[in-house]
């Protein structure tokens, strides 16, 4: 039977649950070599959000999360972030994360100042992962009886990555990549020899010629080999990544052989996931394109952030571009869909529904609270007409702080005295809410021959000094009826 989803989350979950175990592992990674953006988000919130979903299908399932740091990667560009700093960072190309030092002194290593950025913005949205370290499974030794495999079947392995990645391999490539002990480098060593797990290497970059133990711990795998190990390791059951890895000749299709026909295990299970875009260009962490997420989670509540990179399909790439002017219609479209009743929905609805139930919170308007923030510029004052949320207040002055108000938002009240008009400003009462007034200025407008339009922006002018504003009846509404009348008239 063909089941249809309302969201891929639910497809990919029932996968999962079909396994029939008890235990289930999700894993996913990142190299922590510069700010988190958007891309990266994706990286742990789309295996997030499957495993809420797998909860919310069957909460007794044991689901463990982790989300690997690849600190053994090499540094190999510095970031906008840390340019003043170039010189000093460029001796250190070609070492991995986590042995270049933090060069402003405030983390032990470069890889540590990025990992405590992305721990603090999984935190903000709530991940269930548990990050570790990749040099931790090396030391540990989880990854020695796999590389000794490796190099034991060396023929095969290259012979797996050369058809899988459609590229001849040169003939010193190994499956290890030694780290220098004279100079640190681990993007530039070749092995020379292998025996009994005692390797010997020449550095391409010092021209030192070295010798090693697989014990000690020197070293990291090849990533078309590094990758699929580490899922041997923990048992992973699903693990995503973008497309470049899941494109033909991408490194999922020789993790797949490697577990096969090397470990002796079926592969995870794989998905794809498309780019997150600015305006249709990709998100750069070394090119600085777009905002960081530490700065944009200041600004936009995460689970905002969460909803509007959740309402797509999996494989589409997701346009996304909180500026100024267009945060107000992702929130009008996230507390929309708060409202959703979950039946007769229409298909794009079903999934907007879904993103929402898996990181939504219910709270009060934040578009409300803005509104009256913006008229009174004091909550003392904002709480005499609305609840406050307590956890929308510190967004709603950050955007002041930094100037981030919508245009529309973006006034003071200064009544002008009418001279037109008076009669409609006279019917209004204190009982009518925001809609009742709307309604009340476009009739009046229809009844008197006047375009409505021009109304509105005779009001705009006489209230806040602008042509256009918030919607004017809630303005009014807002303002408090009684008082309009009487700066007005
Ligand atoms: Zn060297």
């Amino acid at each position: 039977m063909n089941i249809m989803y309302w969201h891929w989350t639910e497809r990919i979950a029932d996968q999962l649950i079909k396994l029939g175990k008890s235990t289930i592992v999700i894993t996913a990674g990142v190299t922590p070599s510069g700010p988190v953006h958007l891309g990266t988000v994706c990286e742990f919130l789309f295996p997030e959000a499957i495993y809420r979903m797998v909860k919310i299908k069957n909460p007794n399932i044991d689901v463990k999360m982790y989300f690997i740091l690849d600190v053994l990667d090499a540094l190999d560009s510095i970031t906008i972030d840390l340019k003043e700093y170039e010189e000093d960072l460029n001796k250190n190309i070609g070492r991995p994360l986590e042995i270049v030092k933090d060069p402003k002194g405030e983390y032990v290593s470069y890889a540590d100042r990025y990992i405590a950025e992305l721990q603090n913005i999984m935190n903000a949205f709530e991940t269930n992962f548990k990050l570790i370290k990749v040099s931790e499974l090396y030391r540990m030794g989880a990854y020695d009886k796999y590389t000794i495999l490796y190099m034991d079947n060396l023929e095969k392995v290259k012979n797996i990555i050369s058809e899988t990645s459609n590229r001849e391999l040169s003939k010193d490539w190994s499956p290890i990549m030694a780290i220098c002990e004279n100079c640190g480098r681990i993007d530039n060593t070749v092995i020379t020899e292998f025996n009994n797990g005692i390797y010997k290497y020449k550095c391409k970059s010092c021209g030192y010629i070295g010798e090693n133990s697989i014990e000690k711990h020197m070293y990291k795998l090849q990533w078309r080999l590094h990758w699929p190990t580490w899922q041997a390791i923990l048992n992973t059951d699903i693990e995503g990544g973008g497309v470049d890895h899941f494109t033909k000749g991408g490194s999922r299709d020789t993790a797949e052989r490697i577990h096969r026909e090397l470990l002796g295990r079926e592969p995870p299970i794989g998905y794809k996931y498309g780019f997150v875009l600015l305006d249709g260009k990709k998100y750069s962490k070394s090119k600085g394109i777009g905002m960081y997420v530490r700065d944009m989670i200041k600004l936009v509540p995460p689970e905002i952030i969460a909803y509007h990179l959740l309402k797509y399909d999996l494989e589409e790439n997701i346009d996304f571009n909180p500026t100024k002017e267009k945060i107000l219609n992702m929130i009008d479209d996230y507390e929309n869909a708060s409202k959703i009743d979950n039946q007769e929905l229409s298909r794009a609805d079903r999934k907007r529904y879904v993103a929402f139930k898996l990181f939504g919170k219910n709270r009060n308007s934040f578009k409300e609270m803005l509104l009256y923030y913006s008229i009174y510029k004091d909550w003392n004052k904002v709480q005499n007409h609305i609840k406050i949320e307590d956890y929308y207040k510190t967004y709603i002055e950050n955007w002041f702080k930094i100037d981030f108000i919508p245009d529309d938002y973006n006034f003071s009240y200064r009544p002008v005295k009418i001279d037109k008009h008076r009669e409609l400003v006279i019917s209004w009462t204190e009982d009518m809410d925001a809609i009742q007034i709307h309604n009340s200025i476009y009739d009046y407008a229809k009844s008197n021959g006047y375009l409505p339009a021009e109304v509105f922006k005779y009001f705009y002018n006489h209230l806040i000094g602008k042509d256009k504003g918030p919607r004017l009846g809630k303005l009014i509404y807002a303002l408090g009826v009684e008082r309009v009348k009487k700066d007005l008239l």
